[in-house]
């Protein structure tokens, strides 16, 4: 922990607006690999085959048995520290916003309810066809699931490569930059529009905090680094 350490647990305990963004790192010590580690999940299979468009339409089956195994790896994961911290501070704070890159649920899992999935969730489908989405209650035993509505396949609700994010979401997570405090947690800053975020709170006059492991693309751009396990370091920080 760093000097910087006192003076930004006071900001953000006294922030009456806050918003943090989380990207993969928050739940690397829930056991699910990030993005760009030297063992995360693009390490071992090429993106254009399995995360895109294209990719799902010429062999749904293939990218479902893809997704089919991620639920099951994701299906063990529990919320660790750093999520829990980041539901004790929801509480503590009269307005706060919780923008996610990630699609595993376990904010929700935690107790966050102003959640922001600008990349989808993992555990709800949707029709290509009619466009309705369908909760997972139970991973599909048959790939595609076809959409009870209108027999249509039904493919993950997630953002792939080349995908534009549902305007609402980014609409809301622009709105929430305008916060006294922003922090960022476990992104590399190197996913757009995600990646972007640091810069414009900062240019709209929040104090930003990242929390990382190690140093990243936005250091040069927030206000203060704390470094270190997202887990720690929100424990420490949020009573
Ligand atoms: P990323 O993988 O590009 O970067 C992860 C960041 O987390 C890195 O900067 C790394 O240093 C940091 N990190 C690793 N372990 C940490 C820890 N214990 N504590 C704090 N920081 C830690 O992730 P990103 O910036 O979120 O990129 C976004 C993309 O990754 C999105 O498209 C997202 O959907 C996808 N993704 C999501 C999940 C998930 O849902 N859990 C998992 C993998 C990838
Ligand atoms: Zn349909």
């Amino acid at each position: 922990m760093n000097h910087a350490f006192d003076p930004c647990r006071k900001r953000i305990l006294e922030a009456k607006t806050l918003t943090v963004l989380t990207g993969a790192g928050v739940s690397a010590e829930s056991g699910i690999p990030t993005f760009r580690d030297r063992n995360g999940v693009w390490a071992q299979y090429d993106p254009a085959k399995v995360a895109t468009r294209e990719a799902f339409l010429k062999n749904p089956k293939y990218v479902w048995e893809w997704y089919i195994l991620r639920m099951r790896s994701f299906q063990k994961a529990q919320p660790n520290p750093a999520h829990l911290a980041l539901a004790r501070l929801e509480k503590a704070t009269p307005k706060f916003t919780l923008i996610t890159q990630n699609i595993d649920n376990l904010h929700r899992a935690a107790g966050s309810q102003n959640v922001i999935e600008l990349h989808g969730n993992l555990w709800r489908m949707k029709c290509v066809g009619c466009h309705k989405k369908v909760p997972i209650e139970k991973i599909p035993d048959r790939v595609p699931p076809e959409c009870a509505a209108c027999g249509y396949m039904l493919r993950p609700d997630v953002v792939w490569f080349g995908e534009m994010l549902d305007p609402k979401n980014t609409a809301a997570a622009e709105a929430a930059l305008d916060a006294e405090v922003v922090v960022v947690v476990g992104t590399s800053g190197e996913v757009w529009p995600a990646a972007g975020y640091a810069q414009e709170a900062s240019q709209r006059g929040a104090y930003v905090i990242e929390i990382n492991v190690g140093p990243t693309a936005l250091s040069g751009v927030v206000d203060a680094s704390l470094f270190g396990k997202a887990g720690n370091v929100l424990a420490k920080l949020v009573p």
